[in-house]
């Protein structure tokens, strides 16, 4: 096993950087097969934070770092929903605002 990088990105842009990744890959001028699987790992790591359903789109199958921006429920194992909430939602938690 080698030694394993993070990348760090705003999950706000992974939709755009999967979708640039993905014209990258069909563009007319061709990457070799190295290149293009090189491509597709990080579309891979990219899918883990940002799950698609079979139709291609995220729909509701949110993650803590998918990256969209309103408040959402997750529902992870056992049933158990987790609600993202806000910066602003936890600060005014700490200061005892509803
Ligand atoms: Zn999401």
């Amino acid at each position: 096993m080698g030694v394993y990088a993070d990348l760090l990105i705003d999950s706000s842009r992974l939709k755009s950087l999967r979708e640039a990744l993905c014209l990258a890959q069909t563009h007319p001028s061709g990457l070799d097969t190295q290149q293009s699987a090189l491509i597709q790992l990080v579309i891979a790591q990219i899918d883990r934070h940002r799950p698609l359903g079979p139709d291609g789109k995220h729909g509701n199958r949110h993650t803590f770092t998918c990256g969209c921006d309103d408040e959402q429920s997750i529902t992870v194992d056992d049933g158990i929903s987790i609600r993202k909430v806000s910066e602003s939602e936890v600060l005014d938690e700490d200061r005892g605002m509803p």
